[in-house]
């Protein structure tokens, strides 16, 4: 699609960002990694903006003493309309890096996403939609 396209309402897809060497497969399903920082939104297609119910959602990032540890590892499923929720500590910033959570989003005709979220000092919620490329 033309920038021009995505200018008149449609979806474009979410920036894609380094996976980082702490990336683990199959994290277990769970809707928290912790307390106190909620994180919603949704999974859709660029372009048509069609939320992709069924996509999968996996996040991973540092504990709250910096490390990156199996407790700080999740995945779910989006819901209806692609949405999705869970809650976590919030992540310290490390390494010289700003707080960010990683996260990877995929659904089948569609490419991979890895991407990272960085969220400021202070907050509690925040709302991040994963919109993928279509294959
Ligand atoms: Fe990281």
């Amino acid at each position: 699609l033309a920038p021009a396209a995505w200018a008149q309402g449609t979806c474009p897809p979410t920036r894609a960002d380094m996976e980082g060497p702490f990336y683990k497969p199959d994290a277990p399903r769970r809707e928290a990694t912790g307390k106190g920082f909620a994180v919603t939104g949704a999974v859709k297609s660029s372009g048509s903006c069609a939320p992709l119910p069924g996509a999968r959602v996996e996040w991973w990032q540092a504990n709250p003493g910096g490390e990156y540890d199996d407790a700080h590892r999740g995945s779910l499923v989006a819901g209806e309309g692609g949405r999705y929720r869970f809650e976590t500590d919030f992540p310290p910033p490390y390494s010289g890096r700003p707080s960010h959570i990683h996260f990877k989003a995929s659904a089948p005709g569609y490419r991979v996403l890895t991407t990272q979220l960085y969220p400021r000092a202070g907050q509690t919620a925040v709302t991040f939609d994963l919109v993928l490329i279509k294959e």
